[in-house]
């Protein structure tokens, strides 16, 4: 039996063609596709400005360092994402600070945020959990009161609406990813999209070592200002990136159409949690998070989790509160117990598969093995 996956990529024959196209052509790495990539996100996302990474992490990094995040500054940010988010404040010299998130769509909390903040905050950092866009409005108007950046980590939501706009157009710098799991691939990757020139210019020469050229004094002149990093993202990737973008509107009705889906099969199981969207929302679905209900349970999640995997579902969690991990628990003193809502949904939650190239088959496969075990083991 093969495993359905949790996420998956879609590669057809015209990604293929675009990469080949390229393998051919004069520029393998810094030639004309990665601009027309950024240009093509940007202009979907309705921001002026966008600089393409070797990945979503070194985006991220490069965003963070772009608002001048530095030793000593701190950063409020949601405990339920991927470590990265955090992991680059610290590469900063930064301190990530968590607040807890809200109990039904899994966000940081706008109430939560307002209770961190020091002299020491210099940015917000909100993820748009499984593609729900955090309460953007909200937490923009605290940092405006507060005289703070926002840094949006939108690796979920690339294709998400926010009252009827795309996500991207909120924060003063938004990250995308590109890895084969989110919305659409360019093997590994990632994007800034931001309104601000001056941002602009730092994003750009903080991928290339932080070399600014100065052509009045001569064709071959630059300058280092402040050290950047090697974190180009190739012609080769971004070719595949545009043929990607060609299809992601697609891709995210797939993805909607699945949940609607899974939405209908699941109603009336009172043994788990559904996801939920906002009115002002609409997700592109990045994940399908379900959460046990586990006083109507005979057996943990441990046993459900397992039980899934042997049906050939390759369930996942997301994610292990970044508060928990040893270098946080350690450097900054953080502990279980600190965001209860956060570690609540943790020890409840069960990713489920959803991907465009998802067949029906495997849709009904899911909702079978779901049915089954919940039933094997309600109490
Ligand atoms: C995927 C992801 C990242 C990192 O992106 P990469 O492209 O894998 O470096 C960051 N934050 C979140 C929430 C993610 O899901």
């Amino acid at each position: 039996m093969k495993t359905i996956p949790y996420g998956h990529q879609q590669i057809d024959g015209s990604d293929i063609a675009s990469v080949v196209r390229i393998l051919k052509s004069d520029w393998i790495t810094q030639g004309p596709r990665v601009e027309q990539f950024e240009q093509a996100i940007a202009g979907y996302c309705g921001v002026k400005y966008a600089v393409a990474f070797s990945s979503g992490t070194a985006a991220l990094h490069a965003a963070y360092a772009a608002a001048r995040i530095g030793p000593g500054d701190e950063v409020i940010t949601t405990p339920m994402t991927f470590a990265a988010t955090a992991n680059a404040i610290v590469y900063c010299g930064g301190k990530p600070v968590f607040a807890d998130i809200q109990e039904n769509t899994l966000n940081i909390s706008p109430e939560a945020i307002k209770k961190k903040i020091t002299k020491r905050t210099k940015a917000l950092a909100p993820v748009d959990f499984a593609g729900h866009p955090a309460e953007l409005d909200t937490i923009k108007k605290i940092a405006r009161e507060h005289n703070l950046l926002v840094i949006e980590d939108a690796a979920h939501a690339l294709g998400s609406e926010y009252k009827g706009k795309k996500v991207g157009s909120f924060s003063d710098m938004t990250m995308f990813s590109f890895h084969p799991v989110k919305a659409i691939t360019t093997g590994e990757g990632g994007m800034v999209v931001t309104d601000r020139k001056d941002f602009y210019r730092t994003l750009k020469a903080f991928r290339n070592h932080g070399l600014i050229r100065k052509p009045e004094r001569g064709a071959w002149y630059y300058e280092i200002e402040r050290p950047g990093y090697n974190y180009r993202i190739s012609d080769i990737q971004c070719a595949l990136g545009l043929s990607q973008f060609q299809k992601l509107d697609r891709f995210v009705k797939t993805r909607r159409e699945i949940v609607r889906r899974y939405n209908q099969a699941f109603r009336n199981i009172s043994e788990i949690i559904l996801p939920v969207e906002k009115a002002y929302a609409r997700s592109a679905y990045h994940l399908y998070p379900i959460r046990l209900r586990l006083e109507l349970l005979k057996t943990g999640r441990r046993k459900i989790f397992e039980a899934l995997r042997n049906k050939g579902l390759g369930v996942q969690v997301h994610y292990i509160p970044v508060h928990l991990h040893p270098f946080y628990k350690k450097t900054f003193g953080y502990k279980k117990g600190d965001f209860p809502i956060a570690e609540q949904y943790y020890e409840r939650a069960i990713t489920l598969p959803l991907f465009p190239k998802m067949i029906s088959g495997e849709i009904r496969a899911v909702v079978r093995a779901v049915r089954e075990i919940i039933a094997r083991y309600r109490r």
